[in-house]
């Protein structure tokens, strides 16, 4: 799409998307349809990407990573979620993890796990939520009790974006009563006795990402997993979901480009020259394109902000609110407008729709986004 208002890409910037759209055109998109059907993650596709530094951009070379910027890292997230967007989902995820270990790790923490993670060989997943804490996630109640040498949990999860794939879980527990000060975060491994992977969620969208149930039963994490101060754990949660509601905005403007781009090509072709509505179809489509410019610049001036490790935390709720509804009414219209053949699998514009609902909730849903901004804005006058 040639019409773009926000700042050029950089050539490092350029190279990343390029390369990314064509591993992407190889690895998944001939798979993408049936995967999406049958539910499978392909965990040799996610280690490609991975050898080409694309999943760990913007982890410091010394861990394995590619020590490039966060424009690159949300660059490429943006690319992929032109597609099914559970592949890009699943990079987020995992950057939740390397993100939360870069930001409260101890060395020998970022050493152990840091390596596996950026060259593909483990995947990350983040267990915050429970049955009865969703939006207000300072309610959960996984027990972590403090035992000789660690820490034993007790409870369960849910709604584990990766479960099923993950061997690495970022999992914030109950250490103490106090809502927020008293949960911690700690790094349990798939094998570690204890955890059970429970049931696969069978859901709307993101279908190639699994989503589960960890069921924790007496499991001892020892101290040295914990990650990040007892108590510190919220903290931890807080922090990585700022930075993973950007790389959600992103996979909104990526799913809106490609559903836009979708709608001209309608437009352009046989659809458009019999269509008696095209030009309200336009007007609607070219709004839609500068709300998508808009986005992708808050996306820009974000990651320049988190290379320079400043507070995003209202951004990116701005971003996560705008970029995620922008996908989900793009798509509905696309969906709406192609009448019948809108609604068929084979036609690849249903699954826009699926993906794009998922996006709204996902990572704090987006009347949770709204809160944020309100109660920022309390302190304007
Ligand atoms: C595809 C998918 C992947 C996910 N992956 C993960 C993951 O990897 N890790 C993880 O920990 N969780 C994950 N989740 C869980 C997700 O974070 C929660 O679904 C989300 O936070 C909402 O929580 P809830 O589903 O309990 O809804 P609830 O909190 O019960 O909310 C229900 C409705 O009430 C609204 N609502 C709630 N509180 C307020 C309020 N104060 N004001 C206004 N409206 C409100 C919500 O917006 C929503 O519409 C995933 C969810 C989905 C759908």
């Amino acid at each position: 799409m040639p019409l773009t208002f926000y700042p050029p890409l950089k050539t490092d910037e350029a190279q990343c998307r390029e390369k990314a759209q064509q591993l992407y055109r190889r690895w998944v998109l001939p798979t993408a349809l049936a995967d999406d059907r049958t539910q499978l993650f392909r965990p040799d596709v996610f280690k490609t990407f991975a050898k080409e530094g694309l999943t760990a951009l913007a982890v410091p070379k010394a861990y394995g990573g590619s020590g490039m910027s966060y424009r690159c890292h949300y660059g490429v997230i943006e690319e992929l979620a032109k597609g099914p967007n559970a592949f890009s989902v699943t990079i987020a995820v995992t950057n939740l993890v390397m993100g939360g270990l870069l930001a409260f790790g101890n060395d020998n923490q970022k050493q152990l796990y840091l390596p596996k993670l950026t060259s593909g060989e483990w995947l990350g997943a983040f267990s915050l939520s429970e049955p009865q804490s969703g939006s207000d996630a300072s309610g959960l109640m996984l027990k972590a009790k403090k035992v000789e040498g660690g820490y034993s949990l007790t409870g369960t999860k849910c709604w584990c974006s990766n479960g099923t794939d993950a061997d690495l879980f970022l999992v914030m527990g109950r250490t103490g009563i106090h809502k927020t000060q008293g949960i911690s975060s700690f790094l349990v491994t798939k094998n570690t006795p204890g955890l059970r992977i429970g049931k696969k969620e069978s859901k709307l969208g993101l279908k190639a990402s699994s989503l589960t149930e960890l069921i924790f039963e007496d499991c001892f994490i020892p101290e040295a997993q914990r990650l990040g101060k007892e108590g510190e754990g919220f903290t931890v949660a807080l922090s990585q979901l700022d930075t993973g509601r950007i790389g959600i905005g992103a996979c909104g403007t990526g799913l809106a480009t490609a559903a836009i781009e979708r709608m001209q090509k309608e437009l352009n072709g046989n659809f458009g020259q019999s269509c008696p509505f095209k030009d309200t179809i336009a007007h609607k489509f070219g709004e839609y394109y500068a709300r998508l410019q808009a986005v992708k610049s808050l996306i820009t001036i974000a990651s320049e902000l988190k290379d320079q490790d400043q507070d995003i935390k209202v951004l990116a709720s701005h971003i996560k609110l705008l970029g995620s509804d922008l996908a989900m009414e793009v798509s509905h219209d696309l969906v709406h407008f192609l009448g019948e053949r809108g609604y068929q699998e084979e036609e690849e514009v249903e699954r826009f729709f699926r993906d794009a609902k998922a996006l709204q909730i996902v990572e704090g849903t987006n009347q949770i986004q709204r809160l944020v901004i309100a109660k920022e804005m309390e302190k304007m006058v």
